[in-house]
């Protein structure tokens, strides 16, 4: 069976070796006779699975031991509420600053209201014309000299990769140079964790969805240190305190095993092909081809100001929004899949995860001359 290249933006593309040993594996794994599904969180066989999926996770972050890794759910959206709920109790008033880079940001930003005093530390929205129609959009980051963080705010927030806009932004500051030596960065990574190596020493916290390049839907994952957690405030859900989650090895409830089964099949593949050093080389190959390509065309239009163009996410605009349908059909005949725009920008978007290789991404460019060809 033919499998067509996939360039959704989540769920999406997952190593084909990763599925078949799944396959290979469901409905007996490792002689237990037992698929992973089947086994309860608190026997001998998922507990191994969970305890190496914990390790192989920190062995290809170089992660030391002041943080924690929690397996959770909920999503990354969840998290937008969690971690006020974990970090707000750090802090004599609830405060807590926000760098508004895209979509995911603002949407942090909002959930944060309900609990704090949530206030703006840099934005970089601004009205332009996108897909012709004029909205708020965010194609560049504030750099971070301007940043204004309060002193005795709970976290500053930051989405190091937006997933819908395509900015992609590695410039954690120290928060020592923000003059804010004391408040905890926390990083929403989720499209872009494990496709590059990070500096999560810089950071209190990061966290992801899976179901980019972790694995599939259904698990979140947590990178707290030590010192964040057990200050929830009281009215947390149980179930979300870091404190509870951590003492309980990510067992506090039952946990998305066959998500963390699967996760820990991705973090064995990506050991195997070299880590993240080796995966990073492999995302930078990708995104010059591509983002070369359209640097060179006089047809496509690239929204985002290219120093902070994201690896993962390519968000395009053909001359005309008319265009679009055009274009997905023609690419879904030659099997390239998923590739129309978020819906709030509209436009077009290749994501272009661990999981996809360079020939998807060759075979895409093909496609794109091929229709500047017969449209331009
Ligand atoms: N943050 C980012 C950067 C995302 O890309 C997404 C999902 N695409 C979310 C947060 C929300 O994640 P979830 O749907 O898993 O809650």
């Amino acid at each position: 069976m033919a499998r067509p290249w996939n360039f959704a933006a989540g769920p999406s593309v997952m190593p084909e070796e990763v599925l078949q040993q799944a396959a290979a594996e469901m409905l007996d794994w490792h002689s237990s006779g037992m698929s992973v599904m089947e086994m309860s969180h608190r026997g001998k066989e998922f507990m191994q699975i969970n305890s190496e999926a914990q390790a192989d996770l920190r062995d290809l972050l170089g992660l030391s031991e002041d943080y924690d890794i929690l397996f959770m759910q909920g999503g990354a959206t969840a998290e937008n509420a969690i971690i006020p709920l974990n970090l707000l109790g750090r802090v004599p008033q609830p405060k807590a600053d926000f760098v508004l880079t895209g979509i995911w940001s603002v949407k942090s930003h909002q959930e944060c209201q309900r609990y704090a005093d949530a206030q703006i530390a840099a934005s970089s929205a601004q009205s332009l014309v996108l897909d012709g129609r004029r909205q708020e959009a965010f194609t560049w980051v504030p750099a971070t000299e301007g940043w204004k963080v309060r002193r005795d705010a709970a976290y500053l927030h930051l989405c190091s990769n937006e997933t819908i806009g395509g900015v992609e932004t590695m410039q954690w500051p120290s928060m020592a140079d923000l003059g804010a030596p004391e408040v905890p960065l926390v990083v929403d990574v989720s499209s872009h964790f494990l496709s590059r190596p990070m500096p999560i020493e810089k950071t209190g916290m990061v966290f992801a969805g899976a179901q980019k390049n972790a694995g599939p839907a259904g698990l979140t994952i947590v990178i707290v240190r030590h010192d964040l957690i057990g200050h929830a405030l009281p009215i947390c859900p149980s179930a979300f305190d870091y404190a509870n989650v951590s003492a309980q090895q990510s067992m506090f409830n039952t946990p998305p095993t066959y998500a963390i089964y699967m996760a820990g099949l991705v973090f064995k593949w990506l050991k195997k092909q070299g880590g993240l050093a080796h995966i990073e080389q492999l995302n930078i190959a990708k995104a010059r081809a591509l983002y070369g390509f359209f640097e060179q065309s006089g047809f496509y239009r690239l929204p985002v100001h290219s120093s902070v163009r994201s690896r993962m996410n390519v968000p395009f605009f053909l001359p005309e929004a008319g265009l679009d349908s055009e274009f997905l059909q023609g690419a879904q005949a030659r099997g390239l899949m998923q590739l129309k725009g978020h819906k709030s920008v509209g436009g077009l978007r290749a994501s272009i995860y661990n999981a996809m290789p360079l020939e998807g991404v060759l075979t895409l460019i093909d496609y794109l001359k091929d229709f500047e060809k017969s449209h331009g």
